[in-house]
């Protein structure tokens, strides 16, 4: 490529709401053009980037045996009632209607077009086992879209799904793409974790996410030092502690702490440390109120809250009012001591073996002392509800955990029948009879990918990309070409020779002064750049440099072309 002839727009300015490098660096390359929030343009060059990712999976998918078809966007009302999601999908799904005032949505995903259109395409087990996939744009409306397209409303993603007759075979293939993601992943140059994953209110087996590490990652991630175990930190399961819990040492006692109500106040008040205290939350139950009560220094995971009998599948905080009406107290002072009787005390593991502990004392301006289980406070049940954190042994029994901050590129889950019983997509077995099938998903942002590898790819200069998604491997850069017709010719003929070895090369013909055309090339990412000079050839030698060194290397025709082979 030419670049008087692209359309190349970079800009130094971007808008103070690019909250992170890959968002600014994006706008700044010009890669992505705002139209509305979440919605976005990809330009000439950012197109090139996000269609060299869109390859790899493409190639590897093939390789891995899937199918590649292409689905509608827009998608029925009814067929999503089929599934019971047109309602429970919530806010993301974008509703729309037609002329005739019918309804559709633009599809988020695609389990109810795919199984409709595998309960009518699949008729025997002997059609199975199959991999549909496709490439194709989706539409969530993001209540927060952010960071670019790392969280648009409107993004890219290779969604695919397995048929099986038997939970046998998707596991085998729930295995096959799990690898094949490996393989998509390590050829992209990126640097990721494969962790358990959540299977929230879809339900199912197994679901593992992929998780590109990047310290702006809005995933934590757990994994272990002493084996590969490595969690959504959602999931990742905190064991109870191995000493059992001491005997009460103190009695109980009012202390008057009249505006302390955080952790933090009440501790620094007291003089004890926030691991002596227990953190009380009500939340919004099946019936009434429910507390929690994890150690002060915890955190209460919602996800795993969410999944207590209590609850009704989530685990929504209970406002102020509600907390009053309920118990007469202000939030900051409730706790599990004189908690009324109506409501359960559900405690955390490391908050059950405290004794002697202080929490708050369920009249507004005063916490306990000196609290201990069963003698002051009720337990219902002794539940694993907390984030874990790091240091927390591994589930797993073999070392201790880390914590690391990932974003989600990939996520693999077994369905098993639920959108295939819904829907009646079943196959005749070899003895005739009718079986619904077992179903995986497996989706990749593939958009996202193109932010997320940004994040680990940067530095002060601009983009530093995995070769394999640069939007060009090689830019050559003449310095003094209109002066020089030596210059010329040996950069067009660098250029050509380059091309026709099939290497995607840039050929930076602007004019542009050494300093603004250096700035754009390392900005966009380019991995070579080779400097073609009077200077440099009057000894028969290119200027070259590795983008992401900070040094120059001066090499000969020959050693330029081997650095490509
Ligand atoms: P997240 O937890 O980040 O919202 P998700 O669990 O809703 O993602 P999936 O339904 O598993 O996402 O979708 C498959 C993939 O699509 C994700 O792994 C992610 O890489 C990508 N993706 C999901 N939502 C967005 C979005 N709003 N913008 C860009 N990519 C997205
Ligand atoms: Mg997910």
């Amino acid at each position: 490529m030419r670049l008087s002839r692209f359309h190349l727009a970079t800009v130094k300015e971007v808008p103070a709401d690019a909250e992170i490098a890959s968002h600014r660096l994006m706008l700044r390359t010009g890669m992505i053009r705002k139209l509305a929030a979440g919605i976005y343009t990809w330009s000439p060059l950012g197109l090139r980037v996000l269609s060299k990712v869109e390859n790899i999976v493409r190639e590897e998918m093939d390789r891995a045996g899937a199918l590649e078809l292409l689905m509608p966007s827009i998608q029925p009302k009814e067929l999503w009632e089929e599934t019971g999601r047109w309602e429970k999908f919530g806010g993301q799904l974008l509703k729309i209607k037609d002329r005739k005032d019918a309804a559709y949505c633009y599809g988020p995903t695609h389990e109810e077009v795919i199984t409709d259109y595998a309960r009518n395409e699949l008729r025997s087990y002997k059609q199975l086992p199959v991999n549909f996939y496709q490439i194709q744009t989706k539409f969530r409306d993001e209540i927060r879209p952010r960071f670019g397209v790392m969280r648009a409303r409107e993004f890219l993603m290779k969604d695919a799904y397995s048929f099986h007759l038997t939970q046998d075979c998707l596991a085998n293939e729930y295995r096959n793409m799990y690898d094949t993601y490996g393989r998509i992943f390590t050829r992209l140059g990126l640097k990721f974790r494969a962790v358990q994953a959540d299977t929230g209110a879809i339900g199912g087996n197994a679901s593992h996410e992929f998780q590109v590490l990047a310290d702006s990652g809005e995933d934590a991630i757990a994994f272990s030092t002493g084996s590969d175990y490595a969690a959504n930190i959602e999931m990742a399961e905190a064991l109870a502690p191995a000493t059992p819990r001491p005997a009460p040492a103190q009695a109980l006692e009012r202390i008057a702490t009249p505006t302390q109500k955080t952790i933090d106040e009440v501790s620094a008040f007291l003089g004890v440390k926030p691991v002596q205290c227990v953190k009380t939350i009500l939340v919004r139950g099946s019936d009434g109120l429910v507390a929690l009560c994890v150690r002060g220094d915890h955190e209460v995971n919602e996800v795993k809250a969410a999944k207590l009998a209590e609850l009704p599948g989530e685990a929504l905080l209970a406002d102020e009012a509600e907390i009053v009406r309920m118990t007469g107290v202000k939030p900051g002072f409730i706790g599990p001591a004189g908690l009324p009787d109506t409501i359960p005390v559900i405690v955390d593991r490391s908050a059950a073996v405290l004794a002697d502990f202080v929490c708050g004392g369920n009249q507004d301006g005063s916490h306990y002392t000196g609290a201990n289980w069963e003698r002051d406070a009720r337990i219902t049940r002794i539940a694993d509800i907390r984030k874990v954190v790091e240091g927390d042994p591994s589930p797993d029994g073999q070392g201790t955990l880390k914590i690391a901050r990932g974003i989600e590129v990939g996520h693999v889950f077994q369905l098993g029948d639920r959108y295939a019983r819904a829907l009646g997509a079943t196959v005749l077995d070899d003895t005739g009879k009718a079986q619904v099938m077992q179903m995986g998903c497996y989706g990749i942002g593939v958009s996202r990918i193109v932010a997320a590898a940004i994040e680990q790819n940067h530095d002060d200069a601009g983009i530093i990309w995995p070769e394999p998604m640069a939007p060009w491997r090689v830019a050559i850069c003449p310095i003094g070409a209109a002066q020089s017709a030596q210059v010329r010719e040996e950069a067009e003929k660098l250029y050509d020779e380059l091309a026709a070895r099939g290497i995607d090369v840039l050929l930076d013909d602007r004019g542009l002064r050494p300093g603004p055309m250096f700035a754009d090339i390392e900005l966009i990412g380019v991995p070579h750049r080779i400097v073609v000079s009077e200077r440099g050839l009057a000894t028969g030698t290119f200027e070259y440099r590795r983008r992401g060194e900070s040094e120059n290397r001066s090499l000969s025709r020959d050693d330029l072309a081997r650095l490509f082979d």
